[in-house]
This record gives structure tokens, sequence and C-alpha cells, in this order.
């Protein structure tokens, strides 16, 4: 039997069926329109027994998209009736005994998913996208490449490079782990309920690590401190991190072939491991 997916009329019904009003809160824009899962699922390129990992499954559409190229899934969601309901829907839908695993619980805490899955595809919640994305590339190395749905601001940010009006910390620590593009606009009315921000496609591949786990502890605590404080020269807006003064941060900056006048916009990820290299070599 082939899988199907779900129509507008049925999410809908779905949804009153559980009691759910979707929420802000939770991020909660159901996709009403098999055209864009297919697309997503398209673009991630996902194959016939590939293991996808998805994050927010909700009532099961981009799900069931996945599902029907032959993949198996395994999908985390928070919200404890929608995780509850998606075996059923699937099954109801045509996906085989097994295909789909679901986990009841909060993205940013999960630690432990059955089996390596390879790809990540999912429609992100907005509000905690870049935590949920960082985690997942951190925690689960087996995920080599992704296509997801982010806010259009949150997606133009990872895919920006260095020295872009809109380059900041998301885009120098999603650089650690890969390369990123932007893969197509998605329409307001594809959801419901429609949301009121623009949403693109962001795909990605993972690359080789740029440093070590401990190093790039050091490095992402660089980041944050470079963009904490956009404006300033890294200098200043270092000092803390590098030794305490804006001196003895020149100093690092300076061993690590980077100007300390230069401003955290202008460095790629792998300049930000050098700093942080330094920093190590003058703790020694
Ligand atoms: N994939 C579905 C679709 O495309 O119709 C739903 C996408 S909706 C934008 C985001 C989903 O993520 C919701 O189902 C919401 O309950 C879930 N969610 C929100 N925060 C989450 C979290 N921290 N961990 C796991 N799921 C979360």
């Amino acid at each position: 039997m082939p899988v199907t997916l779900l129509g507008a009329a049925e999410v809908r019904a779905l949804a009153a069926d559980l009691d759910v009003t979707p929420t802000k809160k939770l991020g909660q824009n159901f996709v009403v329109d098999a055209n864009t899962v297919r697309k997503i699922v398209h673009l991630a390129g996902v194959q016939a027994r590939e293991h996808v990992v998805e994050v927010g499954p909700g009532l099961g559409s981009l799900t069931l998209a996945i599902l029907e190229t032959g993949a198996d899934v395994t999908a985390v969601e928070i919200d404890h009736r929608l995780a509850e309901r998606l075996p059923a829907t699937a099954s109801a839908h045509g996906v085989p005994e097994g295909a789909l695993r679901v986990i009841d619980q909060d993205a940013l805490r999960v630690t432990d998913l059955p089996g390596d899955p390879t790809v990540l595809v999912a429609n992100l919640p907005y509000n905690v996208s870049v935590p949920v994305l960082l985690h997942f590339l951190e925690t689960f190395r087996s995920i080599a490449r992704g296509v997801v749905m982010v806010q259009a601001e949150v997606g133009e940010r990872l895919a920006a490079p260095p020295g872009s009006k809109v380059y900041g910390a998301p885009s120098a620590k999603a650089a650690w782990w890969g390369s990123w593009r932007l893969a197509g606009t998605v329409s307001r009315q594809v959801f419901w309920p429609v949301p009121n921000v623009d949403s693109v496609l962001v795909g990605f591949e993972r690359a080789e690590p740029l440093g070590s786990e401990e190093e790039r502890i050091l490095t992402f605590r660089i980041i944050d401190a470079a963009f904490q404080q956009r404006r300033k020269m890294l200098r200043q807006a270092l000092a803390a991190v590098l030794g305490g003064s804006a001196l003895e941060a020149s100093v690092v900056l300076e061993r690590a072939g980077i100007a300390p006048t230069a401003r955290g916009e202008e460095l790629t990820a792998a300049e930000f491991l050098r700093i942080a290299r330094a920093t190590a070599a003058a703790a020694r």
C-alpha cells in the first residue's frame, strides 16, 4: 500500500480531534500543502532505506512525505498529544510497521536516538531553530546533511558569509559544522495558521571537523564574545576571554595572525579557531 499524504482538511480535523489549538510558544504552524512537503524531501535527496531524523513532526505532514520515499524516520516531538497520535496517523496512511519511531521529548534535550540517522529534515519550531540545529549537529555526528525550514531572517543568517550584514554568531557556529545554502522560499499560505513571518529552506552538508571538541568549545566562547559586542574591535570585544585586558587580547590576536582592530563579522570559523589555538598556546 503506498503512503498517502495529509490534506488541509485532514490537518484541521486531526487538530480538532486532539483538541489542539496551535500555539506560538511551540512554533506550531502546520504545513497543509503536499507540494511543499514533497519539495523539502526532494531537496534533501532522501532515498529509500535512509534513516531520517525529523524535529517537530506535528500532525505528520512532512513526516509522511519523508516516509513516502521508503526512508525510515525517527521523529522528536515535544507536544505529547501530537507525539501520541502520530503512529496511528502514519499507519492509517499506509506507513509500514517499524518505519516510524516517535520520541516524545524536547529536541533540545535529546541525547540518544535509535540507530544512526544520516539526514535531518524538519520544519523547525521558529523560536528554537538555531539551538536545535546546533544541538543536533553537535550531538548526532552521523547526520551528514539536511534541509530545514526556518524563519527567513534565520535562514539568511545561517547561510551568510563573513562580511555580510547579517553574519553573526549563528553563521560562524553553523560554518564550524559544514557548508550552508539557501535552498528556496516558502509561501506563508502553505501553513495553518498562516504565520506573520516569511520562511525559507536551508540546506547543509557536514564537513570534516575544523578542530577538536575542546577547541570547538573555546572557539564558540570566543564567537559569542565577539558578537556580543558586534560594533567593537576584537581587542576590546575579546578582552575578557583573552586574558583580561585589551592589551593581552591584542597579543593573542596578533599571534593568531588576526588584526586586533578587526571585528567579529569579518572572521570565518577557521579564523576564530586560530584565535582559540593562540589562546590555548598562551595559557600553556
Ligand atoms: N512538521 C510539522 C509540519 O510541517 O506541519 C510541524 C512543524 S511546526 C513549525 C513545529 C513543530 O515542532 C510543532 O509540532 C511543535 O509542537 C514542535 N516543537 C516545538 N518545540 C519543540 C521542541 N523543543 N522539541 C521538539 N518539538 C518541538
